[in-house]
């Protein structure tokens, strides 16, 4: 029996990942890892993963498997992984979730859950077509549905919103079919070894956050009985 919480984020572009993991490492306490900050953070600096990442970004492809997936690899087995971490855009591909499971294998563990949060097309273009992301840290806003207090200033750390270059029209409608094409196969997969969890993403934020405790509630006390 294990306490350990080794959890995954699913769900199409602008499901609501990043607004739900900055609220559930909080509530467990355990490290979060976005591939896609990752990514962004190595473009800013421009670093040798940020200059093979770009241009896949840029048109809304996936970045190859074999550059992702070391990074992913390191962060599970880094010690404040230990007990346990929340995954945020990754893996998005069956070669990703593979390795994933192996290198856990490898430490004796699995995946806790797959929590998946569920959004159609239509909404998803509303979502990305008004996010805003903070230049510091990247904290996300919505211009119809969370607004910042003050236009194009981060409330909490007063550095200016941008729009992300992938979320501009083109770039979503490539971002979309590629997730149906390459990342919704991993629904089944998870739902075959007995790990999904799926979430209405259409709720509120904090209608979304409870009813994600509520599961992982539950899924504790499964594992205890
Ligand atoms: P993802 O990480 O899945 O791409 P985000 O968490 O960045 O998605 O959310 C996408 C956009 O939708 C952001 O602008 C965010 O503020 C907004 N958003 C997130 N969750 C909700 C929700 N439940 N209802 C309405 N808007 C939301
Ligand atoms: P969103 O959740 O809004 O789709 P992310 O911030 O997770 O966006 O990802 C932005 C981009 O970074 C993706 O379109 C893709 O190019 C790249 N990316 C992020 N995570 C991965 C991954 N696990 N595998 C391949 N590419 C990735």
């Amino acid at each position: 029996m294990s306490q350990e919480l080794n959890l995954i984020l699913l769900g199409p572009p602008g499901a609501g990942k990043g607004t739900q993991a900055a609220r559930l490492v909080q509530d467990f306490n355990i490290p979060w890892a976005s591939t896609g900050d990752m990514l962004r953070t190595a473009v800013a600096e421009g670093s040798e993963l940020g200059i093979k990442a770009k241009g896949f970004m840029d048109s809304g492809a996936l970045v190859p498997d074999e550059l992702i997936v070391d990074l992913i690899v390191e962060r599970v087995r880094n010690a404040d992984s230990a007990d346990g971490f929340l995954l945020d855009g990754y893996p998005r591909t069956i070669p990703q979730a593979d390795a994933l499971a192996e290198a856990l294998q490898g430490l004796s563990r699995t995946v806790t859950a797959a929590l998946l949060i569920e959004l159609d097309d239509e909404e998803v273009i509303r979502r990305l077509s008004g996010r805003r992301v903070c230049t510091a840290s990247g904290h996300g806003y919505h211009l119809d549905f969370d607004p910042p207090k003050h236009e194009g200033i981060c409330d909490q750390d007063g550095s200016r919103l941008i729009q992300r270059d992938d979320d501009k029209p083109d770039v979503i409608k490539n971002r979309l079919e590629v997730y149906h094409a390459q990342t919704k196969p991993l629904v089944e997969y998870y739902e075959n070894l007995g790990l999904l969890r799926r979430f209405d993403g259409s709720r509120g934020q904090t209608e979304v956050h409870d009813h994600i405790r509520a599961a992982m509630a539950t899924l504790r006390l499964e594992e205890t009985v």
